[in-house]
């Protein structure tokens, strides 16, 4: 076989991240859409990373299985009591016999994104050493590298459940080659407490993301209209290197035709030296009241001076930043 491919990543900004891989175009996380990704030039690939029954962290965005997966076909007596069948209720080899297709509402069919891939087709399941494998090989036989971007998911959830995510997604990627902040990786979360345990507990190097949300959306137990002030992000620098904020706690459109208004976020975060990569691209969702793509490349790039973005249309975002024809 060939030398590994480097992991030392190389001077770029702002950085695209293929968020769930080109998950506008192929069924999110499956290899289709991480390959495809690859393919279009995305500077990242994206993993949200859940434990199975049999604790193997597999690449999948929810803790239910039901949107995105045939679960309700192939395992009917698998579902619980609340009504959701949970990954983690399942080994890695059943997780196997699933079909992953685009998201769905369960309760009627609907297809959340009615423009995409639309298709169903055998795509599975991956945990998350074949991704790092599938990353490590298209790096090597495409001579272009990507870096992961890798989430730990729910951590205090997966502690309910008897089970413990960061340890086992540390494991993994440092049998991957990714240990230093020099390596080509961030490891994102949206839980405060669970990345200074990544950091101060399991000593980890890796450059970490804390990942901002809403506090009525019930992400974790953090304070995330905390985290947003100055002395908030001034915390987070002593244990992260970046912040992944939603798109409106940057920028918001008031209404349709208005100008754009900013928050202060970008500045306050670069002031303490944290890079900021904002969630969620979407050509088919854009921000409320956005008038166009451009509008909302151009306000986080070059209004706001965003670091990065998550996108599901990775062609989108590097056309939007010049790189791409
Ligand atoms: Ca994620």
């Amino acid at each position: 076989m060939n030398p590994s491919p480097s992991n030392s990543r190389p001077a770029r900004a702002p950085i695209v991240i293929a968020h769930r891989g080109a998950s506008g175009y192929l069924p999110e996380h499956t290899f289709a859409a991480k390959a495809y990704a690859h393919a279009l030039g995305a500077d990242y690939l994206e993993q949200d990373c859940v434990l199975t029954r049999d604790d193997v962290p597999v690449v999948f965005h929810d803790l239910v299985l039901e949107e995105v997966t045939d679960v309700a076909r192939v395992f009917p007596e698998r579902r619980r009591a609340d009504g959701h069948w949970y990954l983690i209720d399942l080994d890695l080899a059943e997780l196997r016999q699933l079909s992953v297709h685009d998201r769905v509402n369960p309760a009627n069919g609907e297809s959340t994104y009615p423009e995409r891939f639309g298709e169903v087709l055998p795509l599975r399941i991956r945990s998350l050493a074949e991704e790092l494998s599938l990353v490590r090989g298209l790096n090597r036989s495409t001579r272009r590298h990507a870096g992961v971007y890798t989430e730990v998911k729910s951590p205090a959830w997966h502690r309910t459940q008897g089970k413990d995510l960061a340890p086992r997604v540390l494991e993994t990627l440092a049998d991957f080659g990714y240990r230093t902040a020099d390596d080509d990786v961030w490891l994102q979360c949206f839980d405060d407490a669970e990345l200074l345990r990544i950091r101060d507990e399991l000593g980890c190097r890796l450059r970490l993301v804390q990942l901002i949300g809403e506090n009525e959306w019930q992400e974790s137990a953090t304070d995330y209209d905390a985290l947003r002030t100055a002395a908030g992000l001034a915390r987070v620098a002593t244990y992260a290197a970046g912040i992944g904020p939603w798109i409106p706690q940057i920028v918001q459109w008031p209404a349709a035709g208005a100008e754009p208004a900013y928050s202060t976020l970008v500045r306050d975060a670069h002031a303490v030296g944290l890079a900021v990569h904002p969630y969620t691209f979407r050509s088919d969702q854009l921000p409320a009241h956005a008038p166009d793509a451009a509008a909302v490349h151009r306000a986080l790039f070059e209004v706001a001076g965003a670091d990065g973005l998550f996108t599901d249309f990775p062609d989108v975002t590097l056309a939007a930043l010049g790189r791409r024809g």
